[in-house]
């Protein structure tokens, strides 16, 4: 409840009570608008406003009161001819009447409601700031020292509090704009950010998370473990809480968590230490990335017609499996086989070239299906081709083509109504321990073959060990 204004206001002993019950009120704990707002109660005035130029250069304008008053308001009367007047002399400036007609427009209600008013200078030797401090009330003055003294009190009192709350509530401001940048980083970065408690509690998903694992916060949060629902084996899960936990990882790691939908992610993550003990995960999705890397790594390697190994994929093999087999391991011998369609120029000049690339689909199809695994099929040229085979020996591999030479009889390529039979001659290497040399390798292959198509096509040939 406002004390009687006229009282107050005109009344010394009565401004002298009210001043009295005021000061224990205004503390450096309040803001400044509390402050503001208490003075007005107790003193029954109508508006309040402080009006401070930082040493940013920035003039703050804090108001309180019944009537609705903006800084530019304040700007504006700050600036106006009546100060000028007063120029720099003046440490308080009253008005015993229209002090609303000053300030406000007049379709402001404050224009008429506004009769007395004192303004007072706020500053010090000390102090970087300086400004003013500006009371209004209803009532018109009878005398004016009364209301002159009380805000030459007022200020001195408050003259320090509001330079602690201004710094305070600069910092205030400061720190708000400071987190509202973070969590609008946190928010729209297109990176994931996480954190978990020590109970596996979620206390950080940004939207990021949401999008591309699938779950909200709040489902993530529910659950007792959330862990089980991104790595669903134990085994995994352990590592993850080692790397989390026990020695975060400064660098990016790949993991492969699960989505939602049970598709597997490959995610990079790196663990930040934060000053709390507690830690932020970091992730890049490079789901998308990897796979495009992987498709166009096996676009690298393949034969686009066949969808075997190219030239230079099933040589690179060839050289490691003799790497290997140079280690002396007796588990690491293998077989080449060279294989040269026969006659294949004229099944394209019969044929015409589209038969002649489903026929060279057709062989590898059926190779394939017959070779065992671990072996590798690779194109060398137009119609040659070679195959690795894994802890096999020579009558092995003479068999295997041998079977393929019965399997392409049994099931021509069929081209309409019409079945085309393919032939072919290879030669077959045995990679017996030690051996290293690829192109001595390709050479004994070759002359094996031609050995096959010297002596009549249509036959594998076992090359000897000598060239
Ligand atoms: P030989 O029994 O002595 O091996 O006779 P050949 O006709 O198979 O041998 P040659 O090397 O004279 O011919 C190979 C043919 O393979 C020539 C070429 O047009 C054909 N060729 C190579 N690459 C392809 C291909 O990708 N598609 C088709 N349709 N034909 C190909
Ligand atoms: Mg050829
Ligand atoms: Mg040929």
């Amino acid at each position: 409840m406002k004390e009687k204004r006229r009282d107050i206001v005109n009344d010394s002993m009565q401004a002298l009570h009210a001043l009295a019950k005021l000061m224990p009120l205004l503390n450096s704990q309040c803001s400044l608008s509390e402050m503001l707002g208490t003075i007005n109660r107790v003193l029954g005035s109508t508006l309040a406003w402080v009006s401070v130029d930082d040493d940013d250069g920035l003039q703050r304008v804090v108001c309180a009161g019944d009537v609705t008053c903006h800084s530019f308001e304040v700007t504006d009367f700050l600036a106006s001819t009546t100060l000028q007047r007063h120029k720099r002399s003046w440490r308080v400036v009253y008005w015993k009447e229209h002090i609303g007609r000053a300030l406000f427009p007049p379709q402001h209600p404050g224009y008429t409601q506004l009769q007395s008013g004192v303004l007072c200078k706020l500053s010090s030797h000390d102090w970087h700031c300086s400004g003013y401090f500006f009371l209004a009330f209803d009532e018109q003055l009878n005398s004016l020292p009364i209301l002159k003294n009380i805000v030459v009190v007022l200020v001195e009192k408050l003259k320090d509090y509001f330079e602690e709350i201004i710094a305070r509530e600069k910092t205030a401001q400061e720190m708000q704009r400071v987190v509202t940048q973070y969590k609008t980083l946190f928010e729209r970065a297109p990176v994931l950010m996480n954190s978990f408690d020590k109970h596996n509690r979620c206390v950080l998903w940004n939207a990021e998370c949401e999008k591309v694992f699938g779950w909200s916060m709040a489902e993530v949060a529910a659950h007792s473990d959330p862990l089980v629902l991104f790595y669903p084996d134990p085994e995994e899960r352990r590592r993850v809480r080692e790397s989390v936990h026990v020695s975060p990882l400064k660098d990016m790691y790949e993991w492969h968590p699960l989505r939602r939908d049970g598709m597997q992610l490959t995610i990079l993550w790196s663990n930040i230490l934060l000053p709390d003990n507690s830690i932020l995960n970091i992730g890049l999705d490079i789901t998308e990335r990897k796979k495009a890397e992987q498709q166009l790594a096996v676009k690298a390697t393949t034969d686009d017609l066949t969808g075997c190994f190219n030239r230079s994929a099933i040589l690179q093999k060839l050289k490691s499996a003799l790497a290997a087999n140079s280690r002396q391991d007796a588990d690491s011998q293998f077989c080449v086989l060279m294989f040269d369609l026969d006659y294949f120029k004229q099944i394209n000049d019969e044929w015409g070239h589209l038969v002649g690339d489903a026929a060279l689909i057709h062989f590898c199809d059926r190779l394939r299906e017959i070779s065992p695994a671990g072996s590798a099929l690779g194109r060398v040229g137009g119609e040659e081709f070679l195959l690795l085979l894994a802890r096999t020996d020579g009558d092995a591999a003479t068999r295997l083509s041998n079977q393929l030479r019965h399997i392409l009889k049994e099931k021509p390529l069929l081209v309409g109504d019409r079945k085309l039979e393919l032939a072919f001659s290879a030669g077959v290497v045995e990679v017996g321990l030690g051996q290293r040399d690829t192109s001595a390798l390709l050479t004994r292959a070759d002359k094996a073959l031609y050995d096959a198509k010297r002596t009549g096509r249509g036959k594998t040939v076992l090359a000897s060990d000598y060239l």
